[in-house]
């Protein structure tokens, strides 16, 4: 299966089979950040770490890999990334979100492994407030949730006890937050369901410390333009940068903040599979501190 290898660019890649060549054994162990293996197209390995040994993707996997995973009682998470297709001003791909979804999904399955698989990702949410700026994608709330539902339910009638969907793009929070009690309903009392945005599980303090404008997600200014400066410079079209906020962007402060969500992430999963309750509110950051996300609060 390969979903995008007819395409120029590699194609946006947050579901993508390995080219031709990516077989090799990873180099670098964890140490190793971004994981990206040496010598391949950057756009086409972006999401991918091209980990044939420890592949985590559940369509990366045969039937039967993922049932004797299954049986063996070594698979006990997946992750669900969610995300978006939407304008990321003029100087970010419309793909970021989903891209970013993905990658910390994989990344945090990797650092468990061989415990949670990623499912494929839902790269087109709640876009709805973008549509004024042509070529965003956008479902309706009610669809998109109960689309997301079926693949937590997939992975649950499959004997998957812990799901998490990790979403990486603001207007998916409120449909599904609002969805999610019944959904844990509809599961059953065996099955442990949580929803997350990644950035939910930033320290105010590093946010502060490492943003000028410490706004944090924000949308497609310092915090996603310097993490994509991380992940893949070549689709940061720095000649289109309008806002000042992404003008202070840089490579650092992206390095900066991708390993803690990575690793923040992991360890919300890492919880779930210890039959932890894991409620972290959904959170931006503003002016030093975390706002919730629904209500507004402080937290
Ligand atoms: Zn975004």
């Amino acid at each position: 299966m390969n979903l995008s290898s007819g395409l120029a660019d590699g194609g946006y890649g947050p579901y993508r089979c390995q080219p031709s060549g990516a077989g090799r054994r990873r180099q670098g162990g964890d140490a190793t950040f971004p994981q990206k293996p040496k010598g391949l197209d950057p756009a086409m390995n972006l999401v991918t770490s091209g980990d044939r040994e420890r592949r985590v993707f559940v369509g990366d996997l045969s039937r039967k890999e993922f049932r004797q995973r299954l049986e063996a009682g070594t698979l006990e998470a997946a992750i669900v990334p969610t995300a978006a297709t939407e304008q990321h001003n003029e100087h970010l791909e419309m793909i970021h979100d989903s891209l970013h979804a993905t990658w910390m999904a994989e990344q945090a399955a990797l650092r468990l492994y061989p415990r949670a698989v990623v499912t494929s990702p839902v790269c087109v949410g709640v876009s709805e407030h973008w549509m004024a700026h042509r070529g965003t994608l956008t479902v309706r709330p009610e669809i998109f949730c109960e689309y997301v539902f079926d693949i937590c339910h997939s992975m649950t009638r499959a004997g998957v006890r812990n799901v998490l969907i990790l979403n990486g793009h603001g207007g998916n929070v409120k449909p599904l937050m609002r969805r999610l009690d019944e959904y844990r309903d509809r599961l059953g009392a065996e099955v442990n369901l949580r929803f997350q945005s990644y950035w939910d599980v930033y320290d105010p303090a590093l946010v502060s410390a490492t943003m000028d404008h410490q706004r944090l997600p924000g949308h497609a200014d310092e915090f996603e333009t310097s993490t994509m400066l991380v992940l893949a410079p070549e689709r940061v079209h720095a000649g289109d940068i309008e806002d000042e906020a992404s003008k202070v962007a840089s490579r650092e402060k992206g390095e900066k903040l991708l390993e803690p969500a990575v690793a923040g992430v992991a360890r919300v999963v890492e919880r779930m599979i210890a039959g932890e309750e894991v409620d972290q509110p959904p959170v931006t950051f503003r002016g030093g501190g975390r706002t919730h996300m629904i209500t507004n609060e402080p937290v």
